[in-house]
């Protein structure tokens, strides 16, 4: 039977913001059953903004979610941190609008959740099993979740350079994995798109210390992670997206050329899908049946 969790304990960190280049203090503390992931701004009066994929605003180059102009700003990867630790309910404190980066990756936000600890919650956690494939479609990008017994994720990007080209994964997600394969990846960016993105106020606080930088030919950081760092970074992008549909998944993840954008758009479609797919608790089994044609 699985649990939800949360924290044990309260944690701090302080960094800076990606896009807005500012310094933020950020604390995860415990919460309530049921709760989900709730951002709590603190220089705003200590105004609640739900992780839900009905609240996302923005999606160029990072996740945004609010209420009204109250935003939180690059949620995606501590998003993921909590999704692929499985970490139900928390509340995330922040004294500015935008997640800290860190190093670019989520290996801080796993550091953090280990050192507060996880604590098994009274309450059974629910998951959605996906039994009707889902599909979202742009162009040549599209993002795809197929019937599966556990979450799995198979990511594939394209970049013109020589660093990257065509990479692939698939990976089964579980705290194990997550931790060793995917949280250590950071995100990235084009040395040629820095110039354009800082004239639209983002990438303020971008350096090859909280990214990878791509040049023309090479990355100006020292060393990769891993060879293929990139596609595994965009699995955690995916998983922190998805975490907004408000349930733990059931299936399989496909993902070709995708963002931020299509991301959301599935996050949506999954939210949306309870009467075609199932909830199952791990306390009851299933609890709402499938229905004979409801896409017809
Ligand atoms: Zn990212």
């Amino acid at each position: 039977m699985y649990y939800q969790k949360t924290l044990r304990q309260g944690i701090e960190c302080t960094g800076i913001g990606l896009h807005s280049g500012k310094q933020v203090t950020l604390r995860l503390l415990p919460a309530l059953p049921d709760t989900g992931i709730v951002f709590r701004r603190m220089d705003q009066d200590g105004f609640e903004v739900s992780a839900s994929a009905s609240g996302v605003q923005r999606l160029d180059f990072a996740t945004t979610i609010g209420v009204g102009d109250v935003q939180i700003k690059t949620v995606e990867h501590l998003l993921g941190a909590f999704y692929g630790m499985g970490v139900d309910n928390a509340v995330v404190e922040l004294d500015a609008s935008e997640v800290p980066i860190m190093d670019g990756s989520a290996a801080p936000f796993v550091y953090l959740i280990r050192e507060a600890g996880l604590l098994s919650q009274n309450r059974s956690r629910r998951y959605l099993r996906v039994v009707r494939p889902l599909e979202v479609q742009e162009q040549d990008r599209w993002i795809k979740v197929l019937p599966s017994e556990d979450l799995r994720v198979t990511y594939t990007i394209a970049f013109d350079h020589p660093l990257i080209h065509q990479q692939t994964l698939t990976i089964p997600i579980n705290e194990g994995t997550f931790e060793d394969q995917i949280a250590p990846a950071r995100t990235f960016g084009f040395m040629r798109d820095v110039e354009a993105l800082r004239v639209r106020g983002l990438a303020l606080g971008g350096s090859v210390d909280n990214a990878v930088v791509l040049g023309d030919s090479k990355a100006l950081n020292n060393d990769l992670r891993f060879v293929n760092e990139f596609v595994r970074h965009k699995i955690l992008d995916v998983l922190g997206d998805l975490s907004l549909s408000g349930y733990f998944i059931k299936g399989h993840v496909l993902v070709h050329k995708g963002g931020h954008r299509l991301h959301a758009e599935m996050a949506k479609l999954l939210k949306a899908s309870l009467a075609v797919n199932e909830i199952e608790s791990s306390e009851e089994g299933w609890s709402a049946p499938q229905l004979a044609h409801p896409l017809a």
